[in-house]
């Protein structure tokens, strides 16, 4: 970690915990700035809280009271999930108080570059392939973020010979000011998250934060048949490599002859890639193209690539009963992700979807749906995915209880040959606690159904 002096003495105001709120205090403390921690859930409830407390942070916890802001404050860090309308943080911008998020201050500290990743679906699968791409390679890989330990914690033990590969959202990358990655990917851009963002285009540019502080040297990898990301990276500063499932863009990674190639150089024969469904091979695209740009060997990629069957959660494939294969996609909470799981099958696909309504329709999913062969549907959206299957023809169609009776459903209607696909189209919080629990769940229906 960097040698930094400019956070002692200064008052600090952490706003919601959480993993990244929690390690961004300790961190602040023991730098010795003075620092307040502030987060909705009561104290008793609170363990983080505790802890923090016992270390002599000042805990206030319960509420978000606006009177916090009338004490010194330099500069907040917030918890990605807390909107800017919530108004303790209206009131901050207002007073021209700065709102960072803790991605920032990692990467104020850090000793070693960082890879960020972004876009609305795929980060955590590419960010996994990347980090296993570039082991062995000059500078070993480091994963910070959603997926491996809180950015703050991990820029505390980094050197110069690591590379920190990190997953970033739009709601971290709207707190940013001065994070610089040395290697930007924008994966792709969909509606998702308007209930935060308000609309696209203010969601787009959260994500376009991504570019600000990048110069000449830096490396811009970015999806060249999205026109939404192409449209962000168009004025972005640093070397722009596209990647690309339908153009042959010499720059960049791309398809040619069934052949994965980088730059000129023939990469692997995409039947020998382990990981399955289009939308995939736009990550993998992604990894080898950022993985290049770092300077990691085609033989670790050609390993990678030919092993790596995928992220629990995401068209995980969970096993065969009776010749029908069952897959846990729980992650797909958004339908670009449900219609990218769809399509990652040949066989006939009875489509587990549902969850919590977040007012959009099902219009967009009725395209992908016209594939599948019957939808079992739970959650809150059961109506509005009924509807959409109806209007796509879709012959059989069935509610459920939750995914673990639509397993025992769909299994019941399944012929040999069949895909049994758990790809719910939606958040899980009207049922469950995390996408995780749901497909826990999933997992454990089907193998209760195995025995
Ligand atoms: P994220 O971290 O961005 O949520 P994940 O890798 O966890 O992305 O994948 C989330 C879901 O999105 C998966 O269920 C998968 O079906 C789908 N998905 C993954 N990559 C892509 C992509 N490039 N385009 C569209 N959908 C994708």
């Amino acid at each position: 970690m960097k040698d930094v002096s400019q956070y002692k003495n200064k008052h600090i105001l952490v706003l919601g915990l959480a993993k990244s709120g929690f390690a961004a205090s300790k961190l602040l403390h023991s730098l010795e700035a003075h620092v307040i921690v502030n987060d909705a859930k009561p104290l008793e409830e609170n363990t983080q809280a505790k802890e923090l407390e016992s270390l002599g942070i000042q805990v206030i916890c319960g509420a978000h009271p606006l009177s916090l802001l009338d004490g010194p404050i330099d500069f907040i860090v917030k918890n990605p999930g807390i909107p800017y309308t919530n108004p303790i943080v209206e009131e901050a911008v207002k007073r021209n108080i700065s709102v960072i998020t803790e991605i920032e201050l990692a990467s104020q500290l850090s000793e070693a570059d960082m890879i960020a990743i972004t876009g609305s679906n795929g980060k955590t699968t590419t960010t996994t392939l990347l980090v296993e791409m570039l082991k062995n390679s000059e500078k070993e890989p480091l994963v910070a973020g959603n997926i491996g330990t809180v950015a703050c914690e991990v820029v505390q033990n980094a050197k110069p010979n690591h590379i920190i590969v990190t997953e970033v959202s739009s709601f971290q990358l709207q707190g940013t000011e001065n994070f610089h990655p040395k290697v930007a990917v924008f994966l792709n851009l969909f509606d998702a998250h308007l209930d935060y963002h308000g609309t696209k285009e203010n969601y787009g540019l959260a994500k376009a934060n991504i570019y600000k502080n990048l110069d000449d040297e830096d490396f811009i990898v970015y999806n060249a048949d999205d026109e939404s990301v192409v449209s962000l990276a168009s004025n972005a500063k640093g070397q722009h490599i596209p990647f690309s499932l339908t153009k042959k863009n010499s720059n960049g990674a791309y398809l040619k002859s069934g052949y994965v190639f980088f730059q000129g150089e023939n990469i692997i024969d995409i039947n020998d890639i382990v990981l399955p469904g289009k939308h995939n091979l736009e990550n993998i695209l992604a990894a080898v193209a950022a993985a290049k740009c770092c300077g990691a060997s085609t033989t670790q990629i050609q390993n990678v690539l030919t092993t790596f069957a995928g992220v629990e959660h995401r068209v995980q494939y969970v096993t065969t009963i009776d010749n029908r294969k069952f897959y846990n996609d729980s992650k797909a909470t958004n339908i670009l992700a449900a219609k990218a799981a769809i399509s990652a099958f040949q066989e006939p696909v009875i489509l587990l979807a549902g969850g919590l309504d977040r007012g959009n329709s099902f219009d967009d999913l009725i395209p992908a749906l016209r594939s599948v062969k019957a939808v079992i549907t739970f959650g809150q959206t059961q109506e509005k995915i009924l509807a959409a299957a109806a209007e796509a023809g879709v012959d059989y169609c069935k509610k459920a209880v939750n995914a673990a009776d639509a397993v025992r459903i769909a299994y019941d209607l399944s012929d040999e040959g069949d895909v049994v696909l758990l790809s719910p189209a939606c958040a899980s919080w009207d049922q469950y606690k995390t996408y995780e629990e749901r497909g826990h769940e999933f997992i454990q229906a089907v193998e209760n159904l195995k025995r």
